[in-house]
């Protein structure tokens, strides 16, 4: 058998084999070190040779996506789907509709995706999945034209016992509709082949909310290891979108305060807190298809809004980033430290860069990396995926009780694998140990595929 390599070794392996994709590396390099030791010390891991396997997406699929706008000029996009792992599920994440989508992009995605589906519990492997395509500014026919010719070729690849694709940024309801329409007509058949479906045609209550819900309920374990609870602390969120929106209700719904939310444009501060109206008024923003959080400013007096700038610089207890990868740097961290901000829970998809998380860590903040603190999401989606199997659906309060359940089942591997020596409770380290040994042993329980 070769010899053991270092974890320096393979890091250097995994960069060359996938030039031009720093997102990607990036994802692989966090779960890789936290799980060194657990790897190196278990033979049968080693022998299978499991984490160069895990690292190698099982098929990735890219093609033409062409559509034409309202004017008749036509455009071409390119679509992909990314089917990291199925060692212990169908393929199942989200499609992501923005620019900045490439193959690094949706590879970081897939990828976290594969220990996040893990760690909920439920029976689903990693994918993701997405194109380039920029909904700002498209009119609704646009947008349904364009999700009939991606949908035109990614039938072939899914399928409610193979891949089983989901909303992300820019992919909503309405684009689920759309989508989970033309499959219907391409394959004549009803089936549960995505989630975030509308609630009339099998779609299940709360999970719309439930990423944000999720959040938050991981937040108050997070904040409960240390005696404190959301009510009466002082939340930062950024993004606006539907992790957002969510999050915002359950901080209130639980006594919290949201004073932030951002956008590609800048953030907007709220003193009055984010409440109420102004919670549906994010919808608005969203379906608008600007991308603006400016008019949130407009709209309401009690806002300011600060073009161009990160809402970590507002003193908060809590700050919950929602919008997107590497949002929040190295400077923003420090300042949040400085703020005395007690604890950051990342909502979005690795929304810090690494160097905040380790500041964060070297300062013995509470941190939570998204692929625990948002897998409520997923989990709900694999909820749906249940009711539709079972052809029923189940009422809210249960969906919302399995959810908070399985939050709180997260957090206590989190903790279990996380916590160290002094006390000190390493979630980064806690959730990619306990996400990475069960799709590891189903590996190697499956043999050599
Ligand atoms: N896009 C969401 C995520 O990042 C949800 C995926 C799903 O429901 O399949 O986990």
């Amino acid at each position: 058998m070769e010899e053991q390599m270092t974890f320096q070794e393979f890091m250097a392996k995994v960069e060359a084999r996938n030039p031009g994709e720093p997102e990607f590396i990036q994802a692989v390099s966090e779960v890789v070190e936290s799980i060194w030791d657990v790897y190196e010390s278990n033979p049968r891991f080693v022998k299978a040779n499991v984490l160069e396997r895990l690292v190698e997406p099982e098929r990735v699929v890219i093609f033409r996506v062409p559509w034409m706008d309202d004017n008749g000029n036509i455009y071409v996009q390119r679509g992909y789907r990314v089917q990291f792992n199925s060692a212990i599920g169908p393929y199942k994440g989200g499609l992501r509709f923005h620019p900045s989508v490439n193959l690094s992009v949706l590879k970081f995605l897939g990828f976290e995706q594969v220990f996040k589906n893990s760690l909920t519990s439920l029976p689903l492997g990693g994918g993701k999945g997405g194109s380039d395509f920029d909904p700002r500014g498209k009119s609704d026919d646009e947008i349904m034209r364009f999700c009939q010719s991606f949908m035109a070729e990614l039938f072939r690849h899914i399928g409610p016992n193979t891949d089983v694709p989901a909303g992300d940024i820019g992919v909503g309801a309405r684009e689920i509709g759309y989508l989970f329409g033309y499959y219907k007509k391409l394959m004549n058949e009803f089936t549960g082949v995505l989630t975030g479906k509308g609630i009339n045609w099998g779609g299940s209550l709360i999970r719309p909310e439930a990423t944000g819900f999720g959040i938050v309920y991981f937040t108050e374990e997070v904040l409960n290891t240390i005696g404190e609870t959301i009510k009466g602390k002082r939340v930062a969120i950024s993004g606006f979108g539907n992790v957002a929106w969510g999050a915002v209700q359950k901080v209130n719904d639980l006594g919290g305060k949201v004073v932030t939310l951002s956008g590609p444009d800048g953030y907007i501060y709220d003193e009055d807190g984010v409440s109420g109206e102004k919670i549906d008024f994010m919808v608005t923003m969203r379906n608008s298809n600007r991308d603006m959080v400016q008019d949130y400013a407009d709209k309401y007096p009690s806002a300011k809004f600060f073009p161009g700038k990160h809402p970590w610089e507002v003193p908060v207890d809590v700050a919950i980033p929602c919008a997107t990868q590497n949002e929040l740097n190295e400077e923003d961290a420090l300042k949040l430290i400085n703020n005395k901000c007690i604890c950051v829970v990342e909502g979005a998809n690795m929304p810090c860069v690494p160097k905040a998380v380790e500041a964060f860590q070297k300062a013995k903040m509470l941190f939570a990396p998204g692929k625990a603190a948002n897998a409520g999401g997923v989990a709900t989606s694999g909820l749906e995926m249940t009711q539709n199997a079972m052809h029923l659906s189940w009422p809210q309060e249960e969906v919302d009780a399995r959810l908070r359940e399985i939050m709180k089942n997260i957090h206590k591997a989190c903790v279990e694998h996380g916590k160290e020596p002094d006390g000190y409770i390493n979630y980064v380290k806690g959730a990619n140990i306990a996400g990475f040994m069960k799709v590891a042993n189903a590996m190697c329980d499956q043999g050599l595929v």
